[in-house]
């Protein structure tokens, strides 16, 4: 038997309607946000997220499915993450001219080689959103209404939101130096990654998930001590926002997001109760990365939300039950002939829109009552040569019993 990778997922019929549900409240949200739609390549050149995603992360550095292609000694890397691809599209599609801001919204699947475990997946889904061309508190404000309104139409009160600033190119050096003073003073306790880290990008070392690094981690400086002062205002403006959207956070100094590209507000919503993957949607700003792609000076910021994790929160909540879409009619057919004549039926009424299963398998009358109870069937028709060479049939109303005599060469008019 040949099992599935480690750290994948088959989503079955009984699931698949959850994640319709969920992904259809995105798509509904984001568009009402005036969001478009983007499908970006699945595989891109790992160079890519390399210099999108930052060389010192552990996205990079751990995580990405990275391959030789077959014809050529090209690298390729699996998508960990969705805003790199977006960043490129738009420079190599041209809409770095268009008006301001440009707003994309995307549902993805995204790989890392993590350790599989409750909420954390090497294939894993999400719901992402890029707006760029905007460096006002106010996209930002705009953004985090988005993610917060979609957690609230799915019902999920036990997520709350967290935001920070990481400050920017004039506030970073300053605080770069402060960080390399505190890890610095206890650099021997630290892992070998963050070592190496703390002379190329210390703030790495504010997310590394080593229990030692962690530990030291908390004591260290905070980014919003040392920010600049149109950081400063910025993040005052970005608080002023949400308080007058009515939308609730706690301003959270640990917050300083995994990815490189980062500046300015950072944010994520975590859930309680879901374990220790709790966070359901992670953002921020990232003003330095089209540039950084070859693009044009363009500020940018979004959010990346995993559908897993929100599930997860979901059943904790018991939020998580979705009605199934049940089928309206079974035709019950006994022989041969009226298996034709059935699948006729059901054929016509599917043309015009009707949810209608028949029997294909031959089982005995009971046997295809059992079964239209079990897909939960509205109705049931009962068709033998009897019923077809009069002509009708019986149509049974499964939840009261009630049955009324139809045509069946006309059964559509009577439906
Ligand atoms: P974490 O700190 O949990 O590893 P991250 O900072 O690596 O998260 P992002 O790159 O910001 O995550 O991705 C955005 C969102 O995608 C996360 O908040 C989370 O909900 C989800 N996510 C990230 N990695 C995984 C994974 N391996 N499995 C399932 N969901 C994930
Ligand atoms: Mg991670």
């Amino acid at each position: 038997m040949i099992q599935r990778i480690k750290g994948t997922m088959d989503i079955m019929p009984d699931e698949t309607p959850l994640f319709r549900y969920i992904e259809g409240i995105m798509r509904e949200e984001a568009e009402k946000y005036g969001y478009g739609e983007i499908r970006t390549p699945t595989f891109e050149n790992t160079e890519l997220f390399v210099r999108g995603v930052g060389d010192t992360t552990d996205v990079v550095q751990k995580e990405m499915y990275t391959f030789a292609d077959r014809d050529e000694h090209r690298s390729i890397s699996l998508r960990p993450e969705g805003t790199a691809s977006v960043a490129r599209a738009i420079i190599e599609n041209g809409k770095c001219s268009d008006p301001m801001p440009l707003k994309y919204y995307y549902i993805i699947s995204c790989f890392r080689h993590e350790k599989p475990q409750a909420g954390r997946s090497r294939e894993f889904f999400q719901f992402g959103t890029e707006t760029f061309g905007s460096d006002s508190p106010a996209s930002d404000a705009t953004v985090i209404a988005l993610a917060a309104s979609v957690l609230r139409r799915l019902g999920l009160t036990n997520v709350k939101l967290h935001i920070n600033s990481i400050g920017c190119k004039e506030c970073r050096p300053k605080y770069r130096e402060a960080l390399v003073e505190h890890f610095g003073a206890k650099k021997s306790c630290l892992c070998d990654t963050c070592k190496e880290r703390l002379d190329k990008n210390p703030l790495r070392l504010l997310d590394c998930k080593n229990p030692d690094c962690k530990a030291i981690a908390e004591l260290a400086p905070k980014t919003v001590e040392h920010l600049c002062e149109s950081c400063e205002n910025k993040f005052k403006m970005l608080t002023a926002a949400l308080d007058a959207m009515g939308i609730e956070y706690v301003v959270d100094p640990s917050i300083v997001r995994g990815l490189d590209y980062y500046t300015g507000a950072v944010f994520e919503f975590i859930a309680e109760g879901i374990g220790a993957q709790s966070t359901v949607c992670g953002g921020g700003r990232y003003d330095g990365l089209v540039e950084s792609l070859g693009g044009p000076k363009l500020s940018g910021i979004g959010f990346g939300m995993g559908i897993t994790r929100l599930i997860l929160a979901m059943r904790e909540l018991g939020v998580a039950d979705v009605a199934p879409k049940l089928p309206k009619l079974y035709i019950a057919a006994l022989g041969e002939r009226a298996m034709i004549k059935a699948l006729e039926i059901t054929e016509r009424l599917r043309r015009l829109g009707s949810y209608v299963e028949c029997d294909v398998v031959g089982r005995s009358l009971k046997a295809q009552m059992k079964y239209a109870n079990k897909i939960g069937a509205e109705y049931t028709l009962i068709i033998g040569d009897s019923e077809i060479d009069a002509g009708k049939a019986q149509l049974r109303n499964m939840k009261d019993g009630e049955q009324r005599e139809v045509l069946l060469d006309s059964f559509e008019l009577a439906w």
